[in-house]
């Protein structure tokens, strides 16, 4: 699935921004985070889930002042390089839930035997090692579309040795990344 970044921020920021709830023309757009699971709809990012109608994992919303109310939301207000930047934040976020996860937290989420301490997931189970590796993936080519569009409206990308980091704590559990040279 490729993002075309330019279309949403284009959607959101053009002429008049428009709530990607109510879909009002405002001067404003505010931007927060919610766990309700009615707020994945007004996410411009994917949140792609199992359980949607009890999620309650932390989306980035984004919508006018008055919806903002509505929600509760503790929102502030963003230019399109700040909702970009909140965006590549979860990104990277969720990226590195992914390495602890195949770091160790696995081994408690499935509740394996201390004795399988040693194993490695894709020999455990290869089917949620499948699913984790689908998941990674597409936060990978978000992350790398994210870049893109940095690169392209030349806004410089925040901490940008983070994604060294990354790449390097890959290699060291032995998966790679697409965020390798
Ligand atoms: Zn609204
Ligand atoms: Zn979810």
């Amino acid at each position: 699935m490729q993002i075309d970044w330019n279309q949403t921020i284009n959607e959101i920021f053009s002429d008049k921004l428009s709530c990607l709830r109510c879909g009002s023309l405002s001067s404003e757009i505010v931007a927060g985070f919610s766990r309700s699971p009615a707020a994945a709809e007004y996410s411009p990012r994917f949140h792609d889930c199992a359980h949607k109608d009890e999620c309650d994992a932390r989306k980035l919303v984004v919508v006018c002042e008055s919806c903002a109310k509505d929600l509760r939301l503790r929102a502030q207000r963003v230019d399109a390089e700040g909702l970009m930047t909140m965006i590549l934040n979860e990104c990277r976020r969720e990226l590195e839930e992914c390495l602890d996860y195949l770091a160790d937290y696995w081994q408690e989420d499935l509740d394996i035997d201390p004795a399988d301490m040693d194993k490695r997931l894709e020999d455990v189970d290869p089917e949620v090692f499948a699913d984790e590796g689908t998941s990674r993936r597409r936060l990978e080519d978000e992350y790398l579309s994210l870049h893109r569009w940095f690169r392209s409206h030349h806004c410089r990308i925040p901490n940008p040795g983070w994604r060294t980091e990354l790449v390097e704590e890959s290699i060291e559990l032995g998966y790679d990344t697409l965020l390798g040279e």
